[in-house]
């Protein structure tokens, strides 16, 4: 049991420094060393058979480690929860949490939201063993009553979505289900607030999961995921499916997991401050038609933003109008701050052209598509001289036809 001391006197801050240390089993070592171990050694005949065998015992590597159980230990702290468990990937963590709830005959409900590989997953693996898959609108709110069935068994959120970045009524969502049906699990993907932003097990959601390949590792080096459970049964029933599927994460992913999450506050103070600096910047340029940012008055559940979290990330999205291919690869090919590639959450800027059109199906896309930034930890004015050249040569691409 990792339960997080939520009334402890300090500030998260502080509390995320200590997360899961303990020096005085390593060495006095401040940081856990990376445990690399499949084979775990039992003195003897009599350890062996007096081994424990709970879920969070040290038997076998991948079954649970030193490492896992102070990412496990740390995650809980930073979302509130009451543990956790620690997989090779957020996607990992995803299918592993949607496939440990259902059966056969079970209907799951998606937010239109949801990052299209989690998609990927319920449209292929997860209706193949018999879940039927539905998706709802981002907006819908206590409406979702209307969508459960009998056989409903998950209602997954991801809110904002880190592709449209819409804002759920995540509390207004819980409350009508759990009155519904307790039986039902609420899990959302809380990857873009990095488990700082929004606290949603502290609104009633029981499952809150991240790529912690994004903010928490922060560096674009970790492929790491986790999902933190708020109640201990639904934490059994998880951590049994991760043993049964051979799901767990490696231990070097693990030690930069934790590494990175030391930093975490102070790294998203940044990225909220200069997301937002360039995303206001954005809305002042003529070829933007509309800039799609939380915190940003026009973006769809930017009240529900300013009530339920406490910042924002570097990533957002803005809109142009229709552009040709080679206009757009003018603008985009030459950026010297702007990486072009997927992922985000790492110490640097990203611009990424994507359209959602073709992904959504409860409420059909009604923007264009999308460039998507994730706003780093370079400086803002730089980043927006590279945005400026960026349009010079969009700008001079059109002209130019
Ligand atoms: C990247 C991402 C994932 C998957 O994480 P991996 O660690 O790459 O498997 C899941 N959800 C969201 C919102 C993501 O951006």
């Amino acid at each position: 049991m990792n339960t997080s001391d939520k009334n402890s006197p300090f500030a998260e801050d502080t509390r995320l420094i200590h997360a899961g240390r303990a020096p005085e089993k390593f060495g006095g070592a401040v940081n856990i060393p990376p445990f690399r171990a499949s084979t775990v050694l039992f003195p003897t005949l009599a350890a062996l058979d007096a081994y424990d065998p709970a879920l969070r015992s040290v038997r076998y590597g991948r079954t649970g480690n030193p490492s896992s159980h102070a990412f496990e230990a740390a995650m809980t702290e930073l979302e509130e929860g009451h543990d956790a468990v620690s997989f090779a990937s957020g996607l990992q963590a995803i299918t592993s949490s949607l496939l440990a709830f259902t059966r056969q005959g079970d209907h799951v409900l998606i937010a239109d939201t949801a990052y299209a590989p989690t998609r990927g997953f319920a449209n292929g693996i997860l209706s193949r063993a018999g879940v039927t898959v539905e998706y709802f609108d981002p907006a819908i709110g206590a409406g979702i009553t209307g969508l459960l069935r009998p056989t409903t068994r998950i209602v997954f959120l991801e809110s904002p979505g880190s592709l449209t970045f819409e804002v759920q009524d995540v509390p207004a969502i819980v409350t009508a289900v759990s009155a519904a049906n307790a039986d039902i699990v609420l899990m959302i993907d809380n990857t873009w607030a990095a488990g700082l932003l929004f606290k949603p097990l502290n609104h009633g959601v029981h499952v809150s999961i991240q790529s912690a390949t994004k903010y928490v590792g922060g560096h674009s080096d970790a492929s790491l995921g986790v999902a933190i459970c708020a109640r201990q049964d639904h934490w059994m029933r998880l951590k049994k499916a991760a043993v049964e599927l051979g799901a767990c994460a490696s231990a070097d992913d693990l030690f930069l997991g934790l590494r990175g999450l030391r930093s975490l506050p102070v790294r998203m103070r940044r990225h909220h401050e200069s997301g937002i600096k360039v995303a206001r910047w954005l809305e002042t340029r003529a070829e933007v038609t509309r800039v799609r940012h939380p915190a940003l008055s026009t973006c769809p559940g930017h009240d529900l933003w300013t009530r339920d979290f406490t910042g924002a990330c570097g990533l957002f999205a803005f809109e142009m109008a229709a552009v040709p291919r080679a206009a757009l690869a003018a603008m985009v090919d030459g950026m010297a701050h702007f990486g072009m590639g997927y992922s985000w959450g790492g110490f640097e800027s990203l611009i990424l052209p994507s359209n959602p059109a073709p992904i959504r199906t409860a409420k059909p896309w009604a923007g264009g598509e999308l460039i998507r930034l994730h706003i780093g930890l370079e400086d803002a004015d730089d980043l927006m001289s590279d945005l400026d050249a960026g349009f010079d040569r969009l700008n001079a691409a059109l002209e130019a036809r």
